[in-house]
């Protein structure tokens, strides 16, 4: 969305949109006179961006921060938060619905008011937009500002006709949704995370290409809210980089929601006719058609380096992959970084910024720190949710890696079971004969907040053996953590420790 095309809204809609871009991109902005040369002059206001703009002002470094739309960057304007806000939504709705499982009274009617979800998600914007507001950056003395940044040369960019020198730079301009190659998709109109949070009417059909976390958050969302939402994936099952049964669980809960679901399934053409798109699919031989009102598309991200002029700064990049950085996040030009979605294979909001604290130590001081070391969770927010940190028992397999997995079922764990939470399971793997833990895959109602004290023992060298002796409170569905680590010290008991132990007993 750009500055100029939020839709107009009511009143208190309106008081809560200008707080957002009076926060994000005022319009009365005047860009700074750029400093005589910048330690850093970063390109792009997303999570990257800001977080090495703070770190880097605050280590005593003269920073310049060009941001083209809307500080914030995708997480605050068009991904992470407003489909987060607009998830938690969704969710109550299905409580509501499922509120005679929970041994209450199901309301009479369950509408959906699609403009009060829009209208809270707008304000969970405006609100969280303080914290990385322009003038807080100023404040802070960062010298943001708003236009087109291109490289001028080797240690320079230009921006809004001035130019920027530079002894470091960091390219942190993000990435952009993917526009799938379907005949007559352009011409009939389609959704993107780029205007699907500016619908103002909740869909009655709607078609979503692509079953990647975007795709299968999203047409959980919408059809929580009421859509009749229809999901194609051109693989055999959705979140293809997880855990087989753990994408079998997503596929049940959203077929329980109502989601019609078509795996191994193409979307070939669509075509415009009056109000509605009909859209060709095709399933090994089967071809079908359907007819919906929206189509959103979710089928992968393309890095932003076009309109930079990355020739000129020697940096070598291309639109699949986006700019070449080594370990250390350097690309080509020994003075130019990159971080974020513009060059990592891990698109996510704490990628971006893990990688831009370690590009700050590396540009600005003489830091050695490895891309490769960092540990980087992720999780899709459907219900359940899907998170997952380290290796998978595949890519163990792949590097000769002897495997030894503890899986604790949600059913069997307290927590979830009062919660009516029990569809899931947590999974951790150790090297086999050690209690090392190379990688987990939490499956859970808050699978996004477990597998952060799994990310934890793996930064920090945890094994199971320590993870067992941790109490934990009860009753958490954290604790099928420690239910793990139970089942693996269950296995240090040989046969030979269990009658020494027998014979000590029998005395
Ligand atoms: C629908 C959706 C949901 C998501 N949910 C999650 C989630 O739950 N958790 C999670 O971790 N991640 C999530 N993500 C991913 C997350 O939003 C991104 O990984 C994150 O925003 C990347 O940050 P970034 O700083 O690298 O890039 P961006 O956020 O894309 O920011 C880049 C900025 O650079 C600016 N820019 C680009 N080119 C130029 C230029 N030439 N000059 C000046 N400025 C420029 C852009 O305008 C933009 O503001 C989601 C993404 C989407 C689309």
């Amino acid at each position: 969305m750009k500055q100029d095309e939020f839709p107009a809204r009511d009143l208190q809609d309106d008081r809560v949109t200008n707080e957002l871009l009076h926060n994000v991109h005022p319009t009365d902005w005047r860009n700074p006179k750029p400093a005589d040369q910048y330690n850093l002059v970063i390109l792009g206001a997303g999570p990257a961006g800001l977080v090495a703009a703070h770190e880097a002002v605050a280590l005593g470094a003269k920073v310049a921060l060009i941001e083209r739309n809307l500080i914030g960057g995708d997480r605050l304007n068009v991904g992470c938060v407003p489909s987060k806000a607009i998830i938690r939504t969704s969710r109550l709705y299905a409580e509501m619905r499922d509120s005679e499982k929970y041994g209450a009274q199901m309301p009479d009617r369950i509408d959906t008011d699609f403009a009060r979800v829009m209208a809270r998600m707008r304000r969970v914007q405006a609100h969280l937009s303080r914290a990385d507001s322009v003038q807080r950056l100023s404040e802070e003395g960062v010298d943001v500002f708003f236009g087109e940044a291109r490289f001028a040369g080797l240690s320079s960019v230009a921006v809004g006709g001035e130019r920027l020198h530079f002894k470091k730079a960091l390219i942190a301009t993000g990435a952009r949704p993917l526009t799938p190659p379907i005949p007559g998709l352009a011409e009939a109109g389609y959704l993107t995370n780029e205007n699907v949070f500016d619908l103002t009417v909740c869909p009655r059909r709607l078609m979503v290409v692509g079953g990647g976390p975007l795709g299968c958050e999203l047409a959980q969302a919408f059809c929580r809210f009421g859509s009749h939402v229809i999901i194609a994936q051109d693989d055999p099952m959705f979140l293809p980089k997880e855990e087989r049964d753990a994408a079998q669980i997503l596929s049940d809960s959203l077929a329980r929601d109502g989601v019609e679901i078509h795996l191994n399934t193409t979307v070939v053409a669509v075509r415009g006719e009056g109000a509605r798109k009909i859209v060709d699919l095709v399933c090994d031989d089967d071809k079908f058609s359907v007819s919906v009102d929206e189509i959103l598309t979710g089928i992968g991200r393309s890095p932003n380096v076009e309109s930079l002029n990355l020739g000129a700064a020697g940096v070598a990049h291309d639109t699949q992959i986006g700019i070449h950085v080594d370990d250390f996040l350097r690309t080509t030009n020994p003075r130019i970084y990159a971080a974020g979605d513009v060059c990592l294979e891990h698109k996510f909001t704490h990628a971006a910024e893990a990688s831009a604290r370690l590009v700050v130590r590396n540009a600005l001081f003489l830091g050695r720190k490895r891309l490769s070391a960092l540990t980087i969770p992720w999780c899709t927010y459907t219900d359940p949710e899907i998170a997952h940190v380290g290796l998978y028992v595949r890519e163990a397999r792949e590097k000769a890696i002897p495997v030894k997995t503890f899986t604790i079922l949600m059913h069997d764990v307290d927590r979830a079971v009062t919660d009516g939470e029990e569809n899931g399971f947590v999974k951790i793997h150790v090297r086999d004969g050690t209690d090392r833990i190379l990688g987990a895959t939490v499956v859970a109602s808050h699978a996004g907040e477990m597998i952060n004290g799994l990310s934890l023992a793996i930064e920090a060298g945890i094994g199971l053996r320590a993870l067992a002796k941790v109490i934990h409170t009860y009753p958490t569905q954290a604790g099928a953590i420690k239910m793990a680590a139970d089942a693996y010290s269950r296995t240090l008991m040989t046969p030979a420790l269990k009658s020494l132990s027998r014979r000590w007993l029998a005395r």
